[in-house]
């Protein structure tokens, strides 16, 4: 199987799909690997890592998107991309198949097989495949540094014979994956925290990091199979903000990193929330890529309100560090093709009756998966 290692085109993406360790690991499947020139520099890794296990470095990176059996990206590709690609070749990677309906389409028609990172079950056999989990682990850590880094005074408490500094005070909105690493960074560098989820297991989870749950009482809300959150009514959002306003206005940083699966990021704080906080104070916004939770929010930017306080809406923090997302992006991938791979044909077995697969094969053999289809 010819795979093919595309260089990131999106702006600011730092990541690369295999790093050097991981092509190792194709090549002793039995994949010949191809990596376009460059497309590890960004995360620490240049070609002559690359050549060095075993890979090649395409001189013509159209040739080898042309001729690959399988091709392997962060970003999803473009319509374009796609159709350079062979008939029944495999794109795997991110794809955003809520949103991004013509890359859907294209596939089916290209007939490539599309590979979806974003719906690889959360189940505990595809843990170690489960890329959102492993860059949202990142995206959290990241966050907190990212705060802490633009907020105009310390996490700890210090005291000192110049007096005694209280511990910052940072709020988590959103406990997955993003929110419990966030606690937990934040607790590492001395921060008091709470968080809030509409999701009730989370409490315990909560407490067990040495955060406090922010108890608001928003009536049913629940979680589905996958253990992802429902979407509230409009009613139930008014409910939580006002239950945060307080919070909000108490705290030094606030990270939001409230999702709903297969939707648009709920808007949970306002303007008006935000002018009730102190300048100064810092406000992430990790769900900036998906519409965003704050009000005001510019992806890719900082932003600085009137009142002095500031907004960051990076979208994928774990761009800043690019060695360990790639690494950890790169494991997911591999462990993805060895659940699948046929020693005998050289190829994975996409044709098992398999739960992750179903999952996960967004477009195969020109058919969409059902729940994508028009
Ligand atoms: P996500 O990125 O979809 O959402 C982030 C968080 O935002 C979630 O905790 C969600 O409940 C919360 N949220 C949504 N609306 C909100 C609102 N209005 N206010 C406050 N919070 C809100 O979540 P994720 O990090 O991808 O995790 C989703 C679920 O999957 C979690 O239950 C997680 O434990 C589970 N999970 C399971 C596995 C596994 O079993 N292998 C792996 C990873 C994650």
């Amino acid at each position: 199987m010819k795979v093919f290692v595309c260089r990131e085109k999106r702006p600011l993406e730092t990541r690369v799909a295999l790093d050097p360790p991981a092509v190792l690991r194709w090549i002793k499947l039995g994949a010949s690997v191809t990596v376009e020139s460059g497309a590890g520099l960004a995360a620490g890794h240049p070609d002559e890592a690359y050549l060095k296990v075993g890979a090649t470095i395409a001189a013509d990176p159209h040739k080898a998107l042309a001729e690959a059996d399988c091709v392997l990206r962060v970003r999803p590709p473009d319509s374009a991309e796609i159709f350079q690609q062979k008939p029944g070749s495999m794109a795997v990677g991110f794809m955003d198949p809520f949103f991004n309906r013509g890359l859907i389409e294209s596939m089916a028609s290209a007939g490539v097989t599309g590979v979806c990172m974003e719906l690889i079950p959360r189940t505990t056999l595809a843990q170690k495949m489960d890329a959102l989990s492993s860059q949202a682990n990142l995206a959290g850590y990241v966050a907190v540094l990212m705060a802490a880094n633009r907020l105009d005074s310390i996490l700890p408490m210090m005291m000192t014979p110049a007096g005694t500094i209280s511990p910052a005070k940072v709020f988590i909105i959103g406990v997955g994956v993003a929110g419990l690493q966030a606690i937990a960074t934040a607790r590492r560098l001395g921060a008091r925290v709470e968080a809030f989820d509409t999701r009730p297991v989370v409490e315990e989870q909560v407490r067990s990091l040495g955060a406090k749950f922010v108890k608001i009482d928003i009536g049913e809300t629940g979680q589905t199979e996958q253990g992802y959150a429902r979407e509230l009514t409009p009613e139930q959002v008014a409910m939580q903000q006002a239950g945060m306003a307080k919070v909000c206005a108490a705290s030094d940083i606030v990270i939001t990193t409230a999702k709903v699966f297969g939707r648009q990021a709920p808007r949970l704080l306002t303007a008006e929330m935000l002018s009730g906080m102190r300048p100064g104070a810092v406000v992430v916004d990790l769900a900036a890529e998906s519409g965003g939770n704050v009000e005001g929010t510019r992806l890719d930017e900082e932003v600085v309100l009137e009142n002095g306080v500031r907004l960051l809406g990076w979208g994928a923090p774990e761009c800043q560090v690019p060695r360990h997302a790639s690494q950890m992006y790169a494991a997911n991938l591999t462990a993805l093709i060895e659940h699948f791979w046929n020693a005998e044909t050289g190829a994975p077995d996409l044709e098992r009756d398999d739960e992750i697969l179903k999952g996960c094969l967004l477009v195969h053999r020109g058919q969409v998966q059902e729940r994508f289809k028009p």
